[in-house]
């Protein structure tokens, strides 16, 4: 059934890791259709696995999806480090996919490197409602100012945290004291140590990763 692959061409002439293994549309028949269906949908998770990211010290700094990994590799920023089993097919190469990645250039980390954002606090507080402790999914939480804005309170990482709305109303314009409920941790900035905590969470299937996060 040959499906026809192809790699592709984008427009300044790089083939990009989003072509590679890419099926000519309309090439084969109805089988072969659903092959390429297959095989797109079973890639495109392939695309988006997690990869850890090192700084060119072998310090783990970030996490990406394979697809940006492999964009990493063919501009010769990072190298490979460890593989997957699993690859992605072009028509003259199988490629291996990348489990960690290592920058060749050592990146300096600003300390607080981390922007201030709902996405960012949320992560931090790992969707939990600080105040009743409940997982949320994100679109069930908002964030609330622990000491409020009317009182001076400001937006900073030290007075926002994830908060679920029931939790929010009832708490109002108050301070926790004057609501009368506590916070489940005093809020940090994101700092690398919350990220590598991240890390190991999201790498804690893949033990590729375990020699990089000592754990
Ligand atoms: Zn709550």
């Amino acid at each position: 059934m040959g499906a026809n692959r192809h790699m592709s061409v984008d427009s300044r002439g790089r083939y990009t890791p989003e072509a590679l293994g890419e099926v000519t549309p309309g090439s084969d028949g109805p089988a072969g259709s659903r092959s390429h269906n297959l095989l797109s949908t079973r890639r495109a998770s392939l695309m988006q696995e997690p990869v850890l990211v090192l700084n060119a010290t072998y310090e783990p700094i970030n996490v990406t999806a394979v697809r940006r990994a492999m964009v990493l590799m063919l501009k010769g920023v990072a190298q490979a480090e460890e593989m997957h089993n699993a690859e992605v097919h072009s028509a003259a190469h199988a490629h291996k996919v990348p489990s960690v990645i290592r920058l060749l250039a050592y990146r300096h980390i600003p300390q607080q490197s981390r922007a201030l954002s709902r996405k960012n606090i949320l992560l931090r507080d790992r969707n939990t409602c600080q105040f009743c402790v409940r997982v949320f999914p994100s679109s069930e939480l908002t964030l609330d100012h622990v000491l409020p804005r009317s009182r001076g309170g400001r937006s900073t990482w030290e007075n926002l945290v994830a908060c679920c709305y029931r939790c929010n109303n009832s708490k109002g314009d108050r301070t926790p004291e004057e609501a009368g409920v506590k916070l489940a941790r005093k809020p940090r900035p994101f700092t690398l140590h919350t990220s590598r905590q991240l890390m190991r969470l999201i790498g804690h299937r893949d033990e590729r990763w375990r020699k990089y996060l000592f754990y």
